[in-house]
């Protein structure tokens, strides 16, 4: 159902990737246990040129991490349906100002099943990936982490793409009111369909807001969608996918698209799925383990367990709550779960962001 919306709306704004088939097919990469969305924007003066804009359309269905008493299904609106609108948000600006390069709106099915879309994508793609100069992502979007971070969103990893991609995101960044942290793309965690497209040399910027206390829960309803922050990241990363479509130098992959760049030092602890500046969190110099005098600033807090220190509520709720729970608790050790109460699992990442 999800696929045949999502093929109405695309339709009317992109042309097929598959012309010779017929009906819905046109639309459709056929995957295992499911099928990519796929549309072009044809480029007006570099057309073998590609910008590929993604966002899973996939989601938890009833498979949901945890169960509310009579609610059994995920509705998955900010992870991903609001990463999806944005995609089609921007497959409308670029019918509105036609784009120098091609732009294919790739709507990813299985990323929750191991990115398993992206990766068939990037075996089998319907452009060649040599003329792909660059990939957007978007997953979870419209979504808080913490009372405190409601301005606060996530541009993951924009130096793959060296200095042309990190100054066209750092531009689109500081021309909008919302706080855009630019973290490296290890920061991510390779755990959206960026990933393939960085594991085949292509440069990638990641929007997130990461995952907060209703990531793969019930809770996460169009109630809990912030559509004021998600309207500044769509705005933010219409600038960006302008940016890359219409620049007049060029803009194609480095040969070595970069999983890390230089600069990062992983401190303690293993990969997570979030990350906020130890500024932000208000966290004392004693709470970042092995941390070094003086790198205080440029430290952020990674942590997968802080997102359930905050229940899953709606934007509104959460402005009237303050942030102090979280430095109540920090990730040092796990927290007793106790029953209606959530976990704090103790994975923390203490990491440089190169400047
Ligand atoms: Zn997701």
């Amino acid at each position: 159902m999800a696929r045949r919306y999502l093929i109405d709306r695309l339709s009317s704004r992109a042309e097929p990737i598959r012309p010779e088939a017929t009906g819905d097919d046109r639309y459709l990469q056929p995957i295992q246990d499911g099928a990519n969305v796929l549309g072009i924007i044809p480029g007006t003066e570099l057309p073998d040129e590609y910008v590929i804009v993604g966002a899973h359309y996939d989601g938890q269905g009833t498979s949901c991490r945890t169960t509310v008493p009579g609610d059994g299904v995920c509705n998955s609106a900010t992870d991903n349906a609001a990463g999806v609108a944005a995609a089609l948000s921007i497959a409308q600006d670029l019918v509105d100002h036609p784009p120098r390069r091609s732009v294919v709106i790739a709507l990813w099915d299985g990323e929750e099943a191991n990115l398993r879309g992206s990766i068939a994508y990037v075996n089998a793609p319907v452009v060649p990936l040599a003329q792909t100069v660059a990939y957007v992502n978007f997953d979870v979007l419209g979504s808080n982490l913490l009372p405190s971070l409601r301005t606060t969103t996530f541009a993951v990893g924009a130096e793959t793409g060296g200095s042309v991609l990190t100054g066209i995101v750092r531009d689109a960044v500081d021309a909008d009111a919302l706080d855009t942290a630019m973290v490296s793309a290890v920061l991510g965690a390779y755990r959206s369909d960026y990933t393939a497209f960085l594991t085949s040399s292509i440069p990638t910027v990641f929007f997130s807001d990461s995952t907060g206390p209703c990531y793969h829960t019930p809770g996460d309803d169009i109630d809990v969608v912030d559509f004021d922050k998600l309207d500044h990241q769509v705005a933010t990363a219409t600038r960006v996918v302008r940016a890359l479509a219409n620049s007049r130098s060029a803009v194609l992959p480095s040969t070595s698209g970069t999983a890390s760049a230089p600069g990062i030092r992983i401190y303690r602890g293993s990969m997570a799925g979030l990350c906020v500046p130890l500024s932000t969190l208000h966290a004392a110099p004693r709470d970042a383990p092995r941390m070094t005098r003086g790198q205080h600033d440029s430290l952020h807090l990674c942590c997968q367990g802080l997102a359930p220190f905050t229940p899953c509520r709606s934007p509104g709720a959460l402005h009237k709550s303050t942030g102090r729970a979280t430095r109540r608790r920090q990730c040092s050790r796990p927290a007793r779960r106790a029953p209606g109460q959530s976990s704090c699992r103790p994975l923390c990442v203490v990491a440089a962001i190169p400047p």
